[in-house]
């Protein structure tokens, strides 16, 4: 049974405070958006009539809402599983099987996973086949949802175990000092990834081919050699046969870089508008952004596992949640749990970052290119393509924003180009 001391309420507290948090930013967000959600922004007044402004409303209003929901009910059944002792059970259960211990947290684990699978079917399914196909981006057929669920169940299993045996397997091993070489496992098994993931596992998801229109591969090639960077490759992949929605982005660690442009981009999008999308993603790697945030996250999870190396050989931990006595694999949730609410209000930290090295990117382009005008077209395209919302409450985008708001981005890129060309 769970025990209703200090620790536990000050979990409940923190929880409660968060999940406010969050409904209060999107009450907000709706708000703001319905009293000026009929006005069109000046630098969108070419782009944007009456009728697709009502649709990016109706949309941001719509989608918001339905994750509103489903975080509610996430909360809910987190804190029904925790009041009803679900977690002791199921430790329990494979306890009595007598396995090792390595195996017993690996099977902990897949378990949780599988369960919080099924129980987001719902909400994947409303989202994709009702929300998505209602404002025309969703494509997918059932039998593809199908297939790309049973392949994420599968990868997402064998990715579980890949990292989880060796660090159940350290945490037996090196009880006193596991916390500081499973920092070290994570990181390299995070930088093995970023290799592997566009090599092996996007690949089972959708086909990547060379991208085919010769003049475009020119300039994309020109402009990352002017830039000191190599494309290793530029690819189009099949995103249209899921969603409309459309993007473009850069993998690789070192100077060699692959390039991917989804299939909906290539098909709404002019060369210019293409190039300048690129030519702020290479901003960023010019600018070490990529670097730069690999060492805050590495940085970040440094303190993090520390910290739950600590949690984990707290007894009342245990106690607090209804467990007999200490259990590794029972410990890394708990304080990934308790951890979870406090963290969330670090969000804007995160958030104001990567917005000003957003700024900085699209201060990049014109050196490269030019001028911001193509790149400010592309944006106002995109925000129309991708009916984004267009009047964000400056709290909501203070708190969760990653990038800046388009309106006030485009509008900056225009004034640039204006100042560069009197
Ligand atoms: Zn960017």
């Amino acid at each position: 049974m769970i025990q209703l001391n200090a620790l536990f309420a000050g979990f409940i507290i923190v929880f409660a405070a968060a999940a406010l948090t969050r409904h209060a930013l999107t009450r907000m967000n709706i708000g703001h958006l319905r009293k000026h959600g009929h006005l069109v922004p000046e630098a969108f007044r070419d782009e944007i009539d009456g009728a697709t402004l009502a649709r990016m409303r109706d949309y941001t209003v719509e989608s918001s809402r339905f994750q509103s929901l489903e975080t509610l009910v996430d909360d809910a059944i987190l804190i029904a599983v925790l009041l009803g002792g679900v977690l002791p059970w199921i430790a329990g259960l494979i306890e009595s099987w007598n396995i090792h211990a390595i195996w017993s947290g690996v099977l902990f684990f897949v378990t949780l996973y599988l369960a919080s699978v099924f129980l987001d079917l719902p909400f994947s399914l409303y989202s994709t086949f009702v929300i998505e196909k209602k404002y025309g981006f969703s494509t997918i057929t059932p039998r593809l949802w199908l297939a790309d669920l049973a392949k994420s169940l599968a990868v997402s299993v064998i990715l579980i175990a890949l990292l989880f045996i060796p660090f159940f397997a350290l945490i037996h091993w090196l009880p006193q000092s596991w916390w500081f070489a499973a920092w070290v496992f994570f990181a390299l098994f995070q930088m093995l990834m970023i290799w592997l993931y566009p090599l092996v596992i996007a690949p089972l998801f959708n086909k990547y081919v060379p991208v085919q229109d010769e003049v475009l591969r020119e300039r994309i090639m020109a402009m990352a050699g002017k830039a000191g960077l190599r494309a290793e490759g530029i690819f189009e992949v099949d995103a249209g046969k899921r969603s409309r929605h459309s993007n473009a982005y850069f993998t690789g660690l070192g100077k060699s870089k692959r390039i991917v442009l989804f299939d909906t981009l290539l098909a709404t999008h002019s060369h210019d508008e293409i190039v300048a999308v690129l030519a702020h993603e290479i901003g960023h790697w010019k600018l070490r952004h990529v670097f730069k945030q690999l060492v805050a996250m590495e940085s970040v999870s440094f303190a993090g596992f520390y910290l739950v190396w600590r949690l984990m050989g707290w007894p009342l931990l245990y106690e607090t949640f209804g467990f007999a006595g200490p259990l590794p694999y029972a410990g890394l949730l708990l304080a990934a749990i308790v951890l979870k609410p406090l963290v969330f209000f670090f969000t804007p930290v995160g958030a104001a970052i990567s917005r000003k090295y957003e700024r900085d990117a699209d201060n990049y382009v014109p050196g490269l290119i030019g001028s911001t005008r193509f790149l400010a077209q592309a944006l106002k395209r995109l925000a129309k393509d991708n009916l984004a919302n267009l009047h964000p409450h400056p709290t909501y985008v203070a708190f969760y924003y990653s990038h800046p708001p388009l309106a006030e981005r485009v509008e900056r890129l225009q004034a640039m180009d204006n100042a560069r060309q009197p």
